[in-house]
């Protein structure tokens, strides 16, 4: 059996929640939550951190953030996790869907214009697999509309886009250390604001709408409820644990990249036949290993595929539903243009096990098995 995913930990989490058990200190905002927000604002170079319990708590800060109201439109991919459309619905927005790129699984740059009307207020972009989306394009409309850009980079920790670290480009970005990320907490995630007006509001929707913050510097004093907020900010242990991932960052990427960069050149020959089409990494974009997928000719392909390997105890799954039509995408939100793209890759696409500690035995197993079903396709297709 090899699993689609596992956590590597690298020893010194939990050193570091040990030494919070002894400081007796639990509540968030301490000394481990100041150094993973000091690490994140030197390493991905962005504005202010602040960490949250999720990346789906930073996108709801985010929209608070960007002033979504009732009838407000966000501009966002369908091929994408269900809470970067949440966010925009529990504000009383309208997720507008748009269609994605058919090589990096990204939003579509080029028919995001065409989406924009009155009530449009912000895109959301989401970099799919630590891929970057066309970012240069995209602040160029949101600059000529005067929309807001937030990064949805649940999966793009230290990736790359022309050399600048993804999370640091849009108004405002969201990171996620769920379990399944590359750098995890277990539940966990960060806000990144980038334009520094945000700034204030930010720390005072963390805090509950308190001003807890000012008041603890001694600049007003009491403190009170001052604006909407929520409980975002996460304890410190979970801090403690994911500073022990953020220093070994390095080593955790480099071993994820090892296993994606080995599946990457052992399916090539079968790509040149058409069996499948492999990831493809756009020129000056650096991306961090999250995903390896496969496009399989067809939908029953894809199923194929996916139910014989998971037969043979080899983690693969699929990935999103479309949100525009899943349930609440219907009820809540709304399409521009064709969604061609985002519903065939969302029908062919497998994506194979993939964690830092995988051995290499195991690596080659699943290419051999992968291969093997690469021929049955070929059968598939000489007995039509
Ligand atoms: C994982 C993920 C999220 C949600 O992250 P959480 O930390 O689990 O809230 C949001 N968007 C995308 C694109 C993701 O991959």
């Amino acid at each position: 059996m090899i699993r689609f995913n596992k956590p590597y930990v690298t020893g010194n989490e939990m050193k570091n929640i040990q030494s919070v058990l002894k400081s007796g200190r639990m509540a968030g905002n301490g000394e481990f939550t100041q150094k993973c927000q000091e690490w994140l604002e030197c390493e991905i170079g962005c504005g202010k951190a602040l960490l949250t319990n999720s990346c789906t708590a930073a996108l709801e800060m985010a929209i608070i953030l960007a002033d979504i109201g009732r009838g407000d439109e966000v501009i966002i991919p369908s091929y994408t996790f269900v809470s970067t459309a949440n966010a925009v619905v529990l504000r009383g927005g309208i997720p507008v869907f748009v269609d994605i790129r058919e090589d990096t699984l990204n939003i579509d740059e080029t028919k995001i214009e065409a989406a924009i009307t009155a009530r449009t207020k912000a895109i959301i972009v989401v970099h799919y697999a630590g891929v970057a989306c066309e970012m240069d394009t995209i602040m160029g409309i949101a600059e000529k509309y005067k929309l807001l850009v937030i990064e949805d980079a649940a999966q793009g920790i230290l990736a790359k886009y022309k050399g600048r670290p993804l999370g640091s480009i849009g108004h405002l970005a969201a990171l996620s250390f769920h379990e399944t990320k590359n750098l995890v907490s277990g539940e966990g995630g960060a806000l990144l604001i980038n334009d520094a007006a945000f700034q204030k509001r930010a720390e005072i929707i963390w805090e509950k709408g308190t001003n807890r913050k000012e008041f603890y510097k001694g600049l007003v004093d009491k403190y009170s409820w001052v604006d909407i907020g929520s409980s975002y900010l996460p304890g410190e242990l979970m801090a403690a644990f994911l500073y022990g991932q953020l220093i070994s960052s390095e080593i955790i990427d480099r071993a994820r990249m090892k296993v994606w960069n080995r599946y990457q050149e052992s399916f090539a020959a079968a790509e040149k036949y058409n069996k499948f089409r492999r990831p493809i990494i756009p020129k000056e974009i650096s991306h961090n290993g999250h995903i390896y997928y496969l496009l399989l000719p067809t939908a029953s392909d894809r199923d194929q595929m996916l139910q014989r390997l998971q037969v043979k105890g080899i983690g693969v799954v699929f990935h999103y539903i479309p949100l525009h039509s899943s349930p609440a995408g219907i009820r809540y939100g709304r399409i521009c243009g064709d969604m061609g793209v985002t519903d065939s890759v969302a029908s062919r696409l497998i994506r194979l096990p993939l964690w830092g500690e995988m051995k290499e035995e195991e690596v080659e197993l699943v290419i051999s098995l992968v291969q093997d079903e690469a021929n049955h396709i070929e059968e598939n297709v000489l007995s039509e």
